[in-house]
């Protein structure tokens, strides 16, 4: 099975290619051609199977050009009980029956996005290998916090590759700088920019595009890659927990095969809800996907109204891993619901270059309506959410996933609808413990560590182990730098 970009239809590449390369050269993301279906007796058979098992399941559909022993040391690699706190690697918590909380935050950063950086570094070498055979992959991030720490615990110590991050000085909490600064490994490097996150992104963008750089880093046989979400090795992954969540719900009892499902997802880049879209598409029964956004309701106005419009204020919220006004994921969606259509794909996201806005097709609308529910909430909402969650179900939900809480909520009173929810759950409430604490009725003070040790108190829950010990951990990386200096530190950590 070859993928396709979205921006020309007529160019096929194998996964590896994909998965090397990330973004096509005119562009485009890069889609499969076609959805491998999961048959009922092979949905049914993985009931039985570990989390490793069900994901080996899956990438053999999605990763053709993969042998099944490639596809085996990726999944073992990832998906094991040294990289989570979790024998199930996911856990589905229950609320009240029928109302499931999937938690993907058993990783070592304890954000869902463990969930794909902890393959994505198994994928591409073993990508590479098959494409750019003997090259280092040297990657670039630039992260506004989450991103950052998981793919430096995915990527650290992985043979054939490096991996150089860049977080904005004063645009992480003291508990993200904590986790990126303390990181440990041979092949990691560190450093803080003078200026916000675009500053960090432009930067990268800049060095990748940086003839000069490329040529530098070529003649010592090294080749820059990115992990950002919108390459095809995070998607994969992503698939995997909503296949396995359904498998585990059959398994418990708790639905019969055939019986459909609502996923409600905490939205930002789209890419978590997309793959809900492809296990949706791959045959996984599902009723509504319910996309919950905070104050920067972009996907909100979008999914309801079909047009997209980023010309707005942008708000800071307590879910910053939401605050985003470019979902870049959405482009695969609307490449799949307009027929593979890549020419209106160009018209629309050059409008959104050039204007800041696009509108899509009715029939595309009406695609759109038949498959989601799009709600916000804001951070007043977001904090009452916490505590009503808490109160009714003694559960403590993190910003982001009490979001999707309120959403689901208000979904609920919309449409009476009473279809079994599962609540994808992206992070543990510890990494935003100012907001959590205060939004269960505590008083928060400048000291983080005391924040939490009176969360635990008046909560009864404990901080995840991966937390407790960057308490402990010497910092490693201490610098600051100007923007302009970015490729200068890129080119000293590479000795090129
Ligand atoms: C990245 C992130 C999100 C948003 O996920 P998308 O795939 O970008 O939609 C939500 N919550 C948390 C905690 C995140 O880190």
């Amino acid at each position: 099975m070859n993928y396709r970009s979205t921006r020309n239809s007529a160019l096929k590449v194998t996964s590896a290619h994909a998965i090397t390369k990330g973004l096509s050269d005119e562009g485009g993301l890069y889609v499969p051609e076609s959805i491998p279906q999961l048959s009922k007796d092979e949905i049914l058979a993985m009931c039985d199977m570990s989390y490793a098992d069900r994901a080996f399941e899956v990438f053999s559909r999605l990763l053709t050009d993969f042998t099944p022993d490639e596809i085996r040391h990726c999944v073992n690699s990832a998906y094991n009980d040294k990289n989570f706190d979790s024998d199930n690697i996911a856990e589905l918590a229950k609320l009240i029956p029928g109302t499931y909380v999937l938690e993907l935050w058993h990783g070592p950063t304890c954000a869902f996005k463990d969930m794909a950086l902890q393959i994505l570094p198994y994928l591409l070498t073993t990508s590479a290998k098959k494409t750019v055979d003997g090259k280092q992959i040297a990657i670039l991030v630039a992260t506004s916090g989450d991103t950052g720490k998981a793919a430096l615990e995915g990527f650290k110590d992985v043979d054939g590759t490096s991996i150089s991050v860049f977080y904005p000085e004063d645009g992480v909490s003291q508990m993200q700088k904590r986790q990126m600064t303390t990181q440990e490994g041979k092949n990691v490097n560190v450093c803080a920019v003078k200026g916000n996150f675009d500053d960090c992104q432009n930067g990268v963008k800049a060095i990748f595009t940086d003839k000069t750089i490329a040529d530098r880093l070529a003649k010592n046989n090294i080749l820059l890659s990115s992990a950002n979400s919108i390459n095809w090795g995070r998607l994969a992954p992503q698939i995997v927990y909503y296949v396995s969540t359904y498998a585990e719900l059959l398994k418990n009892k708790e639905i019969e095969f055939g019986e459909k499902i609502n996923i409600v997802v905490p939205t930002g880049n789209f890419g978590n809800i997309l793959a809900a879209y492809y296990a949706k598409l791959m045959g996984i029964p599902v009723n509504k996907l319910i996309c919950a956004s905070n104050s920067n309701n972009v996907l909100t106005d979008f999914i309801n109204t079909g047009v997209y419009d980023r010309n707005r204020k942008f708000y800071t919220t307590v879910s910053p891993s939401m605050d985003i006004l470019i979902s870049s994921n959405l482009e695969r969606l609307l490449y799949h619901l307009s027929g593979e259509n890549d020419a209106v794909i160009n018209e629309w996201f050059g409008k959104l270059k050039t204007e800041g806005r696009y509108e899509i097709s009715a029939d595309v609308k009406a695609k759109i309506d038949d498959l989601f529910w799009a709600g916000c909430c804001n951070d007043d909402e977001t904090k009452a959410e916490i505590k009503s969650t808490f109160e009714s179900y003694n559960y403590l939900l993190d910003t982001h996933t009490a979001v999707a809480a309120k959403v689901y909520e208000d979904y609920k009173k919309a449409t009476g609808d009473q279809t079994k929810t599962v609540i994808a759950s992206t992070a543990n409430p510890y990494k935003f413990s100012g907001a959590v604490y205060e939004a269960v009725g505590g008083t928060v003070s400048g000291d983080e560590w005391q924040n939490i040790a009176e969360l635990e108190v008046k909560t009864g829950t404990k901080m995840p182990a991966p937390l407790a010990a960057t308490k402990d951990k010497a910092i490693r990386f201490t610098g600051t730098v100007e923007k302009q200096k970015m490729p200068e530190v890129v080119c000293k950590f590479l000795n090129s």
